[in-house]
């Protein structure tokens, strides 16, 4: 009998709110930095690994910030979007929707956006061929920049919308950025026919839900977890449905909620709505997505039937058309049927 650990490691997965830049791992970030000649806190791994250690948003924002400016030619992005995907692969996730925000890069350094995703797509069809693995991007607004950030990143996203890009996503800093700021680019998406993904409800409450729910009529949120604090949200996130990106380590290192035993994703279950278990950073909370099961199982007691049932909802969650859904739920069905029965 396979213990719970190696059942969780074998299991096939899919990820769908990562982070491209925020997995960028230590020694990659070194070797980053020596090629363009610039000076990190830290000039070990281990450094950088402490350095990388979570202490506040604000110093999370800083590594971030750090990692986004030395990225800097379209080398470098096919070089972390690979070792991405090396990554998903070692831990059987053979779909990630995967959030990227190349307009850091674009302000940093002119680095154009039509030249990364070129890079990002290189990698991916490399990830598809020889690691037999895909993944989608979530093109995000960063939401600290001025609302010129999302007329910008909003005519990208129409631009290669299918070509590798699956949505527009928001992320950074929640408060005092509120969805309202790039409003237009949301209306563009709309009139386009392209899925938003939003993050809210992650340190700021259950209002920032509503209005990404107005704003974007979002086909996901990030995070969402501050929902619970709104019965008026949770009955109307039960009635809809609409899936909600749980990325429990992260929660914890961001202090939304004090440990994985306070945390509220099993009351989000017993409620019945539709959540999905992610990593969001993995280098940065020091965690994975095989380790974040884990841990819920363990703290939850999940067993092997609640961890598949819980991969096969997220399967359904993909940004994907229904053909390439039945495919990988097929695949999903084969893998199961292979690995030990309950
Ligand atoms: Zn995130």
């Amino acid at each position: 009998m396979k213990s719970i650990e190696q059942y969780i490691r074998q299991m096939p997965k899919v990820e769908l709110h990562v982070h491209l830049e925020g997995s960028v791992q230590p020694k990659t970030l070194l070797k980053l930095a020596e090629r363009h000649h610039i000076s990190l806190p830290a000039v070990t791994v281990e450094g950088i690994r402490e350095w990388y250690t979570f202490r506040d948003f604000a110093h999370f924002v800083e590594i971030y910030m750090t990692i986004s400016s030395c990225l800097r030619t379209v080398d470098d992005i096919e070089l972390i979007a690979r070792e991405f995907l090396l990554g998903q692969a070692e831990q059987n996730i053979l779909h990630s929707e995967v959030t990227f925000t190349p307009y850091n890069q674009w302000v940093n350094c002119g680095l154009g956006f039509h030249e990364q995703l070129d890079a990002v797509n290189r990698a991916r069809e490399w990830g598809e061929k020889e690691l037999g693995i895909r993944m989608g991007m979530i093109i995000d607004i960063p939401r600290e920049r001025a609302p010129e950030a999302g007329e910008q990143v909003s005519t990208w996203v129409i631009d290669r919308f299918g070509d590798g890009v699956v949505a527009l996503g928001l992320g950074g800093p929640e408060q005092g950025n509120p969805p309202e700021k790039f409003r237009n680019a949301f209306n563009r998406m709309r009139d386009n026919g392209i899925p938003c993904v939003l993050h809210a409800g992650e340190t700021d409450g259950p209002s920032s839900i509503w209005n990404a729910i107005e704003v974007a009529g979002p086909a996901r949120i990030g995070h969402g977890v501050r929902a619970v604090e709104d019965p008026k949200l949770v009955e109307y996130l039960h009635r809809t449905q609409l899936p909600l990106e749980v990325c429990p380590t992260s929660n914890i290192c961001l202090g939304v909620f004090p440990s994985l035993a306070e945390h509220c994703l099993p009351q989000l279950l017993d409620l019945g709505l539709r959540v999905s278990i992610n990593s969001d950073d993995p280098p940065m909370f020091n965690t994975t997505l095989a380790d974040e099961y884990l841990a819920c199982a363990i703290t939850y007691g999940w067993d092997k039937a609640t961890l598949r049932e819980l991969t096969k909802s997220a399967v359904d969650m993909l940004l994907l058309p229904s053909s390439e859904k039945l495919g990988l739920r097929k695949r999903f069905q084969e893998e199961f049927a292979a690995s030990e029965p309950l």
